[in-house]
C-alpha cells in the first residue's frame, strides 16, 4: 500500500511529555528491521485507519515497514465475513466447502509472500492460516517471529469456527488483543498481549477544522449547522445496528423536532452484506429528510466524517459488539460526547458519565442524547474530559510503544 509520509516529531505538541523520548529508546535496537503487515482491505474499516499510520511511523523511526493487502475474491470475503460474524458471536453453517475456500485463497496468498521479514504481522481471520502456509512451503525463513493480531470481540465465538482458527493461531509466535477478556480460555500461546487501537491525532480525519469550513462541508450534505446533530459512523452492518440508532433518533425527535440523523459508512471490498445493511437502513429511515444516509459513494471521505463528528452534539456508537471502535475515541477526540453500546473495546472508552454514556438499548440510547442536548454545557464538559482520557491512552503514539516493545522482545 502507498502511504503518507509520517513524522514522530510532529506529535511532540499533542502527546504526554516523554512518550516521544520512550519511542525512540524502543526503536533504536530495532533500526533496520523489516517489518511486514498484512490484512484484507485498503480502506473502509478500523484496521485499515490504523495500518495507514502505524506503518509510516515505524518507517519514520527507522524500520523497513510495508503493509500488504491479501488478494480476495468475492466468494472468499463471503467465507470471510461469515467467519467474522461467527466469532463475534452469529449462529451461522460452517461447512467443509467454506473451509476449503477460505483455505484455497489464503494459500495461493502465502504462496505470493516476497520479501524476506524479520516480523510479519497477520491481522484477523482473514489471512490467519498464512503463517502455517508460509512456513509449510518454505515461502518464509524460519527466524521470522510471526505475529497474530485480533481486532474481533471473541467473547462469544461460535466454537466450531474458532476450533477451526485456533489451531493456525497457535502457531504464531505471538498473538495481541484489544482487551484480556477477548483471548479465548481454550487458546494455548506463551506470549499473548493486550493492546488497544488508537487514532492518528494528525491524520486528516482528527485534524482540527475551522467553524466556518466544518459549516460549510455539512451544508453540502443537506445538514442545518445550527440544528442538533446526531452521528454515527460506521460500516452497514448490524452489529453497528444503523437500524437501532434510526429507532433512537425518533424517539428523541419527538422532544427535539428539528434534529438530524447522520449515519455515515464507507462500503469497503471485504464487507459483501454493506449495501443490503444500507438499504435496509434506507427503508427505515423511510423517507425521513431529516436522517443523512452518506458514504465515500457520495464522496464523505475524511474531512467530511470529520466535520460531522466535530459538529455533532452527540457522536453515537450503538454497537452491539465492538473489536474495539475507533469512532469512539475519533469523537471524544474532537470533544464530543459519546452514547455507545455497552460492549466490547467501547466500554475501553467510554465512563459512564464522566465522557459519554455506555447504554444496552434504543431506550437508553434515546434517553443518554436526549440528556446530552438539554445540557449542551455539560455535553461539553464531557467532550472535554473524552479528549485527555483519548489523549492518555489512545492515540497511536501509544500503540507504537506497544508494538515497539513487542518486536523488541521477539527480536
Ligand atoms: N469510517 C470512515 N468512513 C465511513 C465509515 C467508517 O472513514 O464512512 C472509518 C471510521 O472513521 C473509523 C473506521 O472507519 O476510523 C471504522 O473503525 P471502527 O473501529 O469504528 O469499526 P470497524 O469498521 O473496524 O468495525
Amino acid at each position: 500500500m502507498p502511504l503518507l509520509d509520517k513524522h514522530l516529531d510532529d506529535y511532540a505538541d499533542v502527546v504526554e511529555p516523554g512518550t516521544l523520548e520512550r519511542i525512540r529508546a524502543l526503536a533504536e535496537p530495532l533500526r533496520g528491521a523489516r517489518v511486514l503487515h498484512l490484512n484484507a482491505t485498503a480502506y473502509g474499516g478500523g484496521v485499515a485507519e490504523l495500518l495507514a499510520t502505524h506503518v509510516a511511523l515505524l518507517r519514520d523511526v527507522g524500520i523497513d515497514a510495508e503493509w500488504h493487502v491479501i488478494h480476495g475474491s468475492d466468494e472468499f470475503f463471503a467465507v470471510t465475513k461469515t467467519v467474522h460474524n461467527a466469532l463475534q458471536g452469529a449462529d451461522v453453517e460452517w461447512t467443509p466447502q467454506m473451509e476449503h475456500i477460505y483455505l484455497e485463497r489464503v494459500l495461493d496468498n502465502a504462496l505470493q509472500l516476497e520479501g524476506e521479514w524479520d516480523f510479519v504481522v497477520i491481522h484477523d481471520p482473514q489471512p490467519a492460516a498464512m503463517h502455517d502456509y508460509a512456513r509449510g512451503h518454505g515461502v518464509a525463513p524460519d527466524s521470522t517471529k510471526w505475529i497474530w493480531r485480533c481486532h474481533i470481540d471473541l467473547t462469544d465465538a461460535n466454537p466450531q469456527v474458532f476450533e477451526f482458527f485456533r489451531p493456525f493461531i497457535e502457531t504464531y509466535d505471538a498473538s495481541v488483543w484489544t482487551m484480556q477478556q477477548f483471548v479465548p480460555d481454550s487458546l494455548q500461546m506463551d506470549r499473548v498481549v493486550i493492546a488497544p487501537p488508537c487514532i492518528d491525532p494528525l491524520s486528516v480525519k482528527n485534524l482540527d477544522l475551522p467553524h466556518p469550513f466544518v459549516n460549510e462541508i455539512v451544508k453540502q450534505y443537506g445538514v442545518r449547522p445550527n440544528d442538533p446533530l446526531i452521528v454515527q459512523v460506521s460500516r452497514f452492518d448490524p452489529w453497528k445496528d444503523p437500524i437501532g440508532v434510526i429507532e433512537a433518533y425518533r424517539i428523541v425527535k419527538e422532544e427535539f423536532p428539528t434534529v438530524q440523523l447522520v449515519l455515515a459508512g464507507s462500503m469497503a471490498t471485504d464487507d459483501p452484506d454493506g449495501f443490503h445493511y444500507w438499504e435496509l437502513a434506507d427503508e427505515a429511515r423511510a423517507g425521513d429528510t431529516d436522517v443523512h444516509l452518506l458514504s465515500n459513494i457520495q464522496q464523505v471521505g475524511n474531512v467530511q466524517i470529520n466535520a460531522f463528528q466535530r459538529l455533532a452534539d452527540v457522536v453515537m456508537q450503538k454497537s452491539l459488539r465492538e473489536g474495539f471502535g475507533l469512532t469512539v475515541s475519533e469523537g471524544l477526540w474532537k470533544g464530543r460526547p459519546v452514547v455507545g453500546g455497552r460492549c466490547g473495546g467501547i466500554t475501553l472508552q467510554i465512563e459512564d458519565g464522566v465522557n459519554g454514556f455506555l447504554v444496552d438499548d434504543v431506550e437508553s440510547a434515546a434517553k443518554r442524547t436526549a440528556d446530552l442536548l438539554r445540557a449542551p454545557d455539560r455535553a461539553t464538559e464531557m467532550g472535554a474530559a473524552g479528549r485527555e482520557i483519548v489523549r492518555r491512552q489512545f492515540l497511536s503514539t501509544r500503540e507504537l510503544e506497544d508494538w515497539l516493545r513487542l518486536y523488541g522482545e521477539l527480536q
